[in-house]
């Protein structure tokens, strides 16, 4: 059975006022795994915040080396001691924008579980590939490299989160159906490398969910929970998608 999870990308938005409001405010009830990834500035306040609750905080990239002159970036090792159980990688505003090929984003995966980071690899077409027919195609070859760099190990201890590109930021929420599809996709590949791996890989949907959406993404079979960007800043609208889950 595999434990739903929502899971919220700040990106670079929030502030110390917000990260309070979330701790004086936010609780989930352990049915489900909650994870934020704040900007790292706020990781630790959030860390101690939330000690004695069950909710996790992970980090929104990582270094896909361990230490040494590298100014500006933060390891995973770095991440796990400051008290971080997740890594995103492969989001694909870094994936556009700062360039992040599918072999780095191989490398940070792979950093990310040497230091004891669960990674939540996010993968997703863009518009031009859908409407090319090639949505499937693209997605499975990110998620080859990983087994191509690691094994199908690499997800006994690692979350997909499946992002259409064209949804990201944009407002319009993949139907459930198309979603549906893609994760029943996603766990078909990697079948055909493990059942047992496959059938326990949780696969979240992110893509402009929120409170009027997640309920009917969150009944699709598929479909694990949900990565979360802009409505995951207001702590009630956030709340609000962690109860669509009911499993
Ligand atoms: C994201 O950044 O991972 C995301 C899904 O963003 P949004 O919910 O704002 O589309």
């Amino acid at each position: 059975m595999r434990a739903p999870m929502v899971a919220a990308n700040w990106k670079m938005n929030g502030s110390k006022a917000i990260c309070r409001e979330f701790l004086q405010h936010f609780d989930a009830d352990g049915s489900l795994d909650v994870v934020l990834f704040p900007p790292f500035l706020y990781t630790s306040i959030l860390i101690e915040g939330f000690a004695e609750r069950s909710i996790s905080v992970g980090v929104q990239n990582v270094s896909n080396v361990s230490s040494g002159a590298y100014t500006g970036e933060i390891s995973a090792e770095m991440a796990v001691d400051s008290g971080a159980t997740y890594g995103l990688v492969g989001h694909s505003e870094r994936r556009n924008l700062f360039g992040e090929s599918d072999g780095l984003v191989a490398e940070k995966f792979i950093a990310c579980q040497r230091a004891g980071l669960t990674p939540v690899l996010c993968v997703g077409e863009s518009l031009d590939e859908r409407q090319e027919g090639r949505a499937e195609s693209v997605v499975a070859g990110q998620i080859d490299v990983i087994l191509k760099s690691v094994g199908i190990k690499a997800f006994a201890n690692a979350v997909i989160a499946y992002e259409p590109v064209w949804a990201i930021g944009t407002g319009e929420t993949a139907r459930p159906d198309q979603a549906q599809s893609m994760h029943a996709f996603i766990r078909a590949f990697l079948t055909k490398s493990d059942a047992t791996t496959a059938k326990n890989t949780r696969v979240l949907y992110g893509g402009s969910v929120n409170a009027n959406t997640a309920a009917e993404l969150f009944a699709e079979g598929d479909i694990d929970g949900g990565l979360v960007g802009g409505a995951s800043l207001e702590f009630k609208e956030f709340a609000k998608i962690c109860r669509a889950i009911s499993r």
